[in-house]
């Protein structure tokens, strides 16, 4: 007899999964043969480049490197973000109390719910937004404050509309810029009001920075921590993955107030072991040869951008030309709600894309599309689109 196999209340209480849908047509789609173009996943198509990963070939057969890495990362590689930082910023890290590795910024960003949010705990996050800053508060018991993202306010959240109550009692305030699904992106001044909130209401800021390195048209988009005083209420979460190309090397790192910092890796320290040596010394290359390695992934977006934004415009789609990120997120139209939509480019285009509400309520009315496919794909996309009965 099989015994009875029963969940944790935070599982069963997840929201549910708004892309199961999308992923069940595209199943059949593909099962009919389709031939979709995929503008679903952010996940880049170009390969790592290849001093890094020879870096990796090299370091993978040093017996030092297969024993248990530590938890908050390699001095050498903590060193080499600091620097990093340094350089790309001017942002000054001490890299032993300021900087922490992750297996990916995704770890860090969940783990930080284990190591600030008890039940009860109100966390301040973006609707719509990457979900891992609410599923892990809600995994910890904490309650969810969500501030919308509205066109109107150029995708920012508007911080005096929280109640002060709720900025009382709240422990976390999420915020990521460049902003995925919106591509939005944040300024100075932004920041130095999310400081005066944090600092009056002693809250902790934790800004998701995992697409500083994609700006376009020669932007550069800044760190969180190039403003005075956010050091004193905050911690900044970066990622190799969308950088470098590595999303499947699950590197990145958290930087930021000591303090907040050492929880982290305090609760990081608890349930995991690092990430793989060999990696992180892959990584120090990636962070040493820098932009050098970026700008041909960069130029590559740019470009893809420009082919996917002027074909969806030609065709009457209402969308902003992104300055950062490889996403574009468009306004549905005539009326149709985001899942419409979506389902409609699937079934008669065989494009895929995201519908925004699957990144929270207020993404209703909104598709994401990302550029992860070559030009050539991308030039077909709006002619594709052209034939769907609106
Ligand atoms: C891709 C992405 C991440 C996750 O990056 P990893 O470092 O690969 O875990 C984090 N935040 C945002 C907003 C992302 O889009």
């Amino acid at each position: 007899m099989p015994i009875l196999i029963k969940k944790a209340k935070r599982i069963n209480d997840l929201p549910p999964y708004l892309f199961a849908e999308i992923d069940r047509r595209k199943r059949e789609a593909l099962a009919r043969g389709v031939d979709l173009i995929d503008l679903g996943i952010g996940d880049p198509d170009i390969p790592t480049p290849t001093a890094v990963v020879e870096k990796l070939i090299e370091r993978a057969t040093v017996p030092v490197n297969h024993r248990y890495p530590n938890s908050s990362g390699l001095p050498e590689f903590r060193q080499a973000v600091a620097n990093w930082y340094q350089r790309r910023f001017g942002v000054k890290l001490d890299a032993g109390k300021e900087v922490v590795s992750l297996i990916g910024s995704k770890e860090g960003i969940g783990n930080m719910a284990v190591a600030y949010v008890d039940p009860g705990d109100i966390v301040l996050v973006a609707s719509p937004c990457y979900p891992v800053y609410h599923i892990g508060t809600a995994f910890s018991g904490g309650r969810n404050y969500f501030l919308p993202l509205k066109k109107e306010n150029q995708f920012l959240p508007d911080l005096d509309s929280i109640p002060g109550d709720i900025a009382k009692q709240a422990k976390l305030l999420w915020i990521n810029y460049p902003n995925n699904p919106t591509a939005a992106i944040a300024d100075r001044d932004f920041y130095k009001r999310v400081i005066d909130f944090a600092t009056k209401n002693e809250v902790i800021v934790c800004h998701d920075a995992a697409y500083t390195e994609m700006g376009f048209d020669g932007y550069r988009p800044m760190s969180f921590l190039e403003v005075e005083g956010a050091r004193e209420v905050g911690i900044e979460f970066h990622s190799l993955s969308k950088t470098f190309n590595m999303t499947g090397w699950r590197i990145g790192m958290a930087v930021g107030n000591a303090d907040i910092v050492s929880g982290l890796a305090q609760a990081k320290s608890n349930l995991d072991s690092g990430i793989f040596q060999a990696i992180q010394e892959a990584g120090i290359e990636a962070l040493k040869l820098g932009d050098s390695i970026i700008e041909p992934s960069r130029k590559i977006y740019q470009e893809r951008r420009d082919i996917l934004v002027s074909g969806l415009r030609a065709i009457g789609l209402d969308c902003e030309k992104p300055r950062a990120t490889f996403y574009v997120w468009v306004a549905t139209p005539k009326g149709l709600s985001s899942a419409e939509f979506t389902a409609k480019l699937l079934d008669e285009a065989g494009v895929v894309t995201t519908p925004g509400n699957g990144f929270g309520d207020a993404g209703e009315g909104y598709v994401r599309f990302t550029v992860c496919v070559d030009q050539q794909r991308l030039k077909e996309v709006a002619e594709r689109i052209r034939q769907v009965s609106l």
